[in-house]
Formats: structure tokens, C-alpha cells, sequence
């Protein structure tokens, strides 16, 4: 189950694509404006953001920056299609870009696409040779055996796995883990990690990463 944010002002619009979208796989959430749609970015967590570019609040490109501070994947949804448009919502980092109007189908096979490959489907999970995670289930395994984490344990774990080889923040770990304002509780993640290093045999793979955070190398 993916969860889906919906950043567009048209009403018809939003509730077309949340009807195509909501289901087993996908859960969807609507915003009507850049200032709410950042607001429910802070205090959720999301897997992608269909992000309309002209928004009032907030438009579009401002919210794309929170989206990246926050490495959740954008794809913008616009009636804006020139070229230059495009170049620059690519340029910026979004991951995709579809122009309204658009056929439903293609919408679907976009979000797939791009969940895929920001590694937010597929029920298993794998860090070679040993580690597995099946996301459904929420188990973990090591050489086929089954490892007891935490509820914080394997939401660390599972953000590492979504973000492998990509150096984390400190903060940015304890606002997606903890879901609240890095307060300088640094010990908090750092003492995670340890356990996770332990229990996982991640000692040479979960390393630190010198005045930022760390990175599960792969
Ligand atoms: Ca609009």
C-alpha cells in the first residue's frame, strides 16, 4: 500500500484521479493548496506527491523543494505543457511530469513507474546476500531467519532500504522515524543504529557519514 498525496486546486480533478488511484494498492490524500499540501507532507509520511504547478498558497515549484527536503518523489501534473515548462520541473528534480489533459491509464502506469523506481513497491525487499524485508508483513530476515526488531528498529531500517547508498541527515532520520521536529536527540538515532548494526550484522554497511547522518552502502 502506497500513500499517495494529491496537491491540486481543481476539485474535479483531484477526486477523478483519487477514484482511479484508491484501492489495495494505493491510498490517496487531497490538498487544495501548496500551504496545506507542505503542512500534510510535515506531518505525514507519503510515498509520492501528484504536484500541480499552478497552486494557490504556495505554487508548485515551492512545494517541490519541500518534497525533496523531505526525498519524497514528485510527479508534476499541469496544464502548463511548453517545453520550458517541462525542462524545469524536470531540471528541478521531479520524476516525472504529466500534462492535463491526460488519460487515466497513463497516470496509473507513471505512479507505478516512478514507485518502482524509488524502490516503494514490490513486497520484498533485499539487501544482498542476507537481509530481507517483506513491507507487508513487516518482518525482517536474516539468511533466511527470522530477526526481531522494533517498531522504530524497522522503520529505520526500511528508510535506509528505500535510500540505499544516499547519505541521511540526522534530522531528516528522526523527523521520518519519529514523525516529529529534530530536537537534537541525536543519541536517540545514533543508539538505533548501533542496535540495528548489531541485530542486522550492518556493521560495515551502515556507516557514518562525517557531520551529516549515515548511509547503508550497498
Ligand atoms: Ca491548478
Amino acid at each position: 500500500m502506497n500513500k499517495i498525496l494529491i496537491a491540486e486546486d481543481e476539485a474535479a480533478i483531484a477526486n477523478l484521479i483519487k477514484t482511479a488511484l484508491d484501492g489495495p494498492d494505493y491510498q490517496c490524500a487531497w490538498a487544495a493548496d501548496g500551504i496545506t499540501a507542505s503542512d500534510m507532507l510535515e506531518r505525514d509520511s507519503y510515498d509520492l506527491v501528484l504536484l500541480d504547478i499552478m497552486l494557490p498558497g504556495a505554487d508548485g515549484y515551492e512545494v517541490l523543494e519541500y518534497c525533496q527536503a523531505l526525498e519524497v518523489p514528485v510527479i508534476f501534473l499541469t496544464a502548463k505543457g511548453t517545453v520550458e515548462d517541462r525542462v524545469r520541473g524536470l531540471r528541478l528534480g521531479a520524476e516525472d511530469y504529466i500534462t492535463k489533459p491526460f488519460e487515466l491509464m497513463e497516470l496509473l502506469a507513471r505512479v507505478e513507474t516512478v514507485l518502482r523506481r524509488c524502490g516503494k513497491t514490490g513486497r520484498v525487499l533485499s539487501l544482498p546476500p542476507d537481509i530481507e524485508i517483506d513491507t507487508a508483513a513487516r518482518t525482517v530476515r536474516r539468511n533466511g531467519g527470522p530477526v526481531a526488531l522494533t517498531a522504530k528498529e524497522y522503520d529505520l531500517l526500511l528508510l535506509f532500504f528505500q535510500n540505499k547508498n544516499v547519505a541521511l541527515y540526522r534530522d531528516s532520520i528522526y523527523r521520518k522515524v519519529w514523525g516529529e521536529d529534530f530536537m537534537g536527540e541525536s543519541r536517540t538515532v545514533d543508539l538505533h543504529i548501533q542496535r540495528l548494526r548489531k541485530k542486522l550484522g550492518l556493521e560495515n554497511r551502515l556507516v557514518a557519514v562525517y557531520k551529516i547522518g549515515y548511509r547503508l552502502e550497498v
